[in-house]
């Protein structure tokens, strides 16, 4: 089977390096891609947006199978063209996709589905943004309805924190938000995979979105993370799937959109048991890269079986019991603008360590790679624990050569306290 992914970051330097490994493929192609991912599949200059061009390609290629990474071509519609176009496709149609497009759109299924969530109003309006605000404790998150890669959400610990985001929101016309109750807890990633009718658990991670040790500083796309994530338990995970998951796959088969792909929740591990942050319609960045590090089984088959509604029956995916950990290797700036151009090398010296060096924000420069964006590499190792994962992923780091990059040093502290305990 020809296979082409879409996509061009960590996430999908680590998809390719697994579905390469199929028995199932014939050839993989991945748009646009990077320097990494070319290690593993030919490079095709289309970009995600561009879906004629995509669907032609498919066409002209005989591409049997599309696997989608990043959210925005899934919440465009993307998978749906593909299947009228008889393309066989892992990722979610644009109905089912709205459970990461529009935060309104989840957090009112939660509500007829009595999942447990934060309790919530959405907002069409300024004056009624603000009129509602008095409704809630400090402190109040606001969250800007609508894809915001990760900028759309305020947790404000005073009114005039609270005032100030709801303003940027309805500066816009046609703005709409959701005002909810802070949740105190753990945050936690639970995978799932789904043919629209039966679930499969695949792993748990937790990530480290805040760009400075100690969970410091701005907000990124995340710095590092580890699978799976011992805080959530197996009870507590059988809980989420029970409570949260399942319900949610059956309201959108229910509506006629059923849920095809991966379904990734983020969890709130709350002292009454886990709620629901959100949802996303895709594998996270840098999730998915310790999660394919522990995948023992054929990523392609089982992707496949999803697409074509054949999950029923499947034993679940094995997965290495070592933890994976995955530090991420910023350009200096980020998540400001980052200093691109700077040069990486060392990728092989980190690599002999016994570490996986996975690319993100990487092109070629004269045949010398170099950091084209703010997320660049994803240093990524496995261990009997997070604390001997974590010693293995930085070593790899320190051998790295890349002088105008930089990393948080305490990925995985939390479960390494609780280690040392
Ligand atoms: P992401 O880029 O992480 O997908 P997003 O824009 O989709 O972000 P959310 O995941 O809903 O937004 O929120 C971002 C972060 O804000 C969460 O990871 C969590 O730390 C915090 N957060 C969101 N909602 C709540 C809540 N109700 N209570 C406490 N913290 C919250």
């Amino acid at each position: 089977m020809n296979v082409l992914l879409l996509g061009s970051g960590g996430r999908e330097h680590a998809l390719a390096w697994k579905l390469a490994q199929s028995p199932l493929l014939e050839k993989l192609y991945a748009a646009p891609g990077n320097p990494g991912i070319a290690q593993h599949a030919a490079l095709v200059d289309i970009a995600v947006g561009d879906q004629r061009a995509v669907i032609d390609f498919c066409l002209r290629n005989s591409i049997g199978f599309v696997v989608i990474g990043p959210e925005a071509p899934l919440v465009d519609g993307l998978a749906d063209n593909l299947r009228t176009m008889g393309i066989g496709v892992f990722g979610p149609s644009r109905a089912a996709a709205q459970l990461e497009g529009s935060k309104g759109f989840t957090k009112d299924l939660c509500k007829r589905e009595k999942i447990p969530t934060a309790g919530y109003v959405r907002v069409q309006s300024r004056d009624g943004a603000l009129a509602s605000l008095e409704d809630f404790p400090l402190p109040v998150v606001i969250k800007a309805d609508g894809l915001a890669a990760g900028k759309g959400v305020t947790v404000a610990f005073s009114r005039e924190e609270a005032e100030e985001a709801v303003r940027g929101i309805f500066t816009v016309p046609g703005g709409s938000a959701v005002i909810e109750e802070f949740l105190e807890g753990e945050e936690a990633s639970l995978f799932v995979l789904t043919d629209g009718t039966h679930l499969m658990p695949f792993g748990s991670a937790q990530d480290h979105k805040r760009v400075g040790d100690g969970d410091t500083g701005p907000n990124t796309g995340g710095m590092g993370a580890y699978s799976p994530a011992p805080v959530l338990t197996a009870a507590l995970e059988r809980q989420a799937i029970d409570e949260i998951v399942r319900p949610t796959v059956e309201a959108l088969a229910r509506m006629g959109s059923p849920y095809v792909g991966v379904l990734y929740a983020g969890l709130m591990l709350t002292k009454q048991g886990s709620k629901l942050i959100e949802y996303n319609a895709r594998f996270g960045d840098p999730e998915c890269q310790v999660l394919m590090m522990r995948l023992e089984d054929d990523l392609l088959d089982v992707m496949v079986a999803a697409a074509k509604g054949e999950l029923a029956g499947r034993p679940a995916p094995r997965f290495a019991d070592a933890t994976a950990l995955t530090v991420v290797m910023a350009a200096k700036g980020y998540p400001g603008t980052p200093e691109t151009g700077g040069a990486i090398g060392g990728i092989a010296q980190a690599e002999a360590t016994g570490a996986r060096v996975f690319q993100a924000g990487t092109r070629l420069d004269d045949g010398q790679l170099v950091a084209s964006g703010g997320r660049v590499l994803n240093v990524t190792a496995t261990g009997a624990s997070v604390a001997e994962a974590q010693a293995a992923a930085y070593r790899a780091v320190d051998a790295l050569d890349f002088p105008t990059g930089f990393c948080r040093r305490d990925i995985g502290w939390r479960e390494v306290a609780r280690e040392h305990k």
